[in-house]
């Protein structure tokens, strides 16, 4: 028997507490509309316990995970498997949508007039070049960069300080170690005491999204909306899970049952690295992935793996092209795929991030980025919709990943 039946792979009735809540605060959301924000501070209050917890939980997890890997070929062999399962994962995810999009053509008939738009994209913060991404993930202060919560930079150092601890001599390398583990030990306790308020945080969380959702400018733009509803979904529902089959041979209900709590929060709160904790301990916890494991692979896929991200980028880049009637060639298309994988993986990890980064993609097929007033209105939905799909991607490759070092056998 393998312990992957020994494993509790749960979904306890938190999820069903968690799911309630969700849906009424849905119902208070609709029936009170704006009066029901008078809940939304307990949303505001959970996010801020979950972001609190962030910056120290990676810092402990990248670099204990790194010191019990060891030695730098099994860590170069874990680094090849996560990039490629997250570049497999995230190229699918952009062909779905823009299958979708070239059959359903939701932009067609639209006609979205880019000059008589007011909008200014000079608005929305600037994107950073694809360079100043890779160059600014190399901190020269750690502290500063922690103190600023640069993710990319903060994992950064903690692999390297996690490489250099492990080449010291053996006394002060087993104290260190032994500091970081405690210190990660540490940072999932505080994790657990925060995730006892995801029941009232997600109530609070749902009622703003709904309450600030733009549902009026569905009319317009709804056939965009349902399209990556769709594609979300496929690739949710479909692809990801046979990914997940063919890698791992677990059945993809389980872990998706087992990872609830994590898909609820990546839901109501539109951030990956806000759900971290969430999926970090769902996956020890539930699913019995070690610390080795998922503290390497979630701080970094939480950063750069966002298969929904990708998919929408793909979508709402073709969409706007369709709304001011320009058709994309096979060239345009390709564009779309590469700068789509690269926008992802620069976008943050937070909520609204996957706008901005559109950018990019517009630029790179010369379709002008005002175009991106016509979609901003919906974004909060799908940016929920979008984050589960993040999630998924990065709790499916933490298993995929533990289930090929034989963590999850005998
Ligand atoms: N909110 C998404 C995430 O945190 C990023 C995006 O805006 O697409 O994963």
């Amino acid at each position: 028997m393998t312990a992957i039946t020994q494993t509790t792979w749960t979904f306890t009735c938190k999820a069903c507490t968690i799911i309630r809540n969700v849906l009424v605060g849905a119902f208070v959301a609709m029936i009170f509309g704006e009066r029901a924000l008078i809940f939304s501070p307990l949303g505001t209050i959970f996010m801020k316990l979950l972001k609190m917890v962030i910056v120290p939980l990676i810092l402990f997890s990248v670099t204990s995970g790194v010191t019990s890997i060891g030695d730098s070929n099994t860590l170069g062999r874990m680094g090849v498997k996560v990039f490629g399962y997250y570049m497999l994962t995230s190229i699918l995810a952009i062909l779905v949508g823009l299958s979708l999009t070239n059959l359903l053509q939701p932009g067609k008939g639209i006609n979205f007039s880019v000059d008589s738009n007011k909008f200014d994209p000079s608005t929305l913060s600037q994107p950073n070049s694809l360079a100043d991404v890779i160059i600014r993930m190399i901190p020269s202060n750690p502290i500063k960069a922690m103190a600023d919560g640069e993710i990319l930079a903060l994992i950064f150092w903690s692999i390297v300080l996690g490489i250099a601890i492990t080449q010291i001599s053996d006394k002060p390398k087993k104290a260190i170690i032994k500091g970081f583990d405690y210190g990660f030990e540490l940072m999932m306790k505080l994790t657990q005491g925060i995730i006892a308020f995801l029941p009232i945080g997600v109530f609070g969380l749902i009622i703003n999204a709904i309450v600030n959702s733009g549902i009026d400018l569905f009319k317009v733009i709804g056939f965009y909306w349902i399209t990556i509803a769709i594609g979300l979904s496929i690739h949710w529902l479909i692809i990801l899970p046979l990914v997940f089959y063919s890698f791992t041979k677990i059945n993809p209900i389980k872990h998706w049952k087992a990872m609830s709590s994590a898909f609820i929060t990546a839901f109501s709160t539109s951030t990956s690295l806000g759900t971290l904790p969430v999926t970090m301990n769902c996956l020890k916890k539930n699913i019995g992935v070690s610390n080795k494991t998922s503290s390497f692979v979630l701080p970094l896929g939480a950063t750069i793996n966002m298969d929904g991200t990708a998919l929408y980028q793909a979508v709402a880049a073709v969409f706007i092209a369709q709304t001011i009637g320009m058709d994309l060639g096979l060239g345009a298309q390709l564009t779309i795929v590469l700068t789509a994988v690269l926008a992802s993986i620069g976008t943050a990890a937070v909520p609204g991030a996957g706008v901005i980064m559109l950018v990019i993609i517009l630029e790179a097929i010369s379709v002008p980025s005002a175009g991106i007033a016509l979609i901003l209105g919906v974004d909060r939905i799908l940016d929920m919709l979008r984050t589960v799909t993040n999630v998924t991607g990065d709790a499916s490759v933490a298993v995929a990943v533990a289930s090929s070092e034989g963590e999850l056998k005998n």
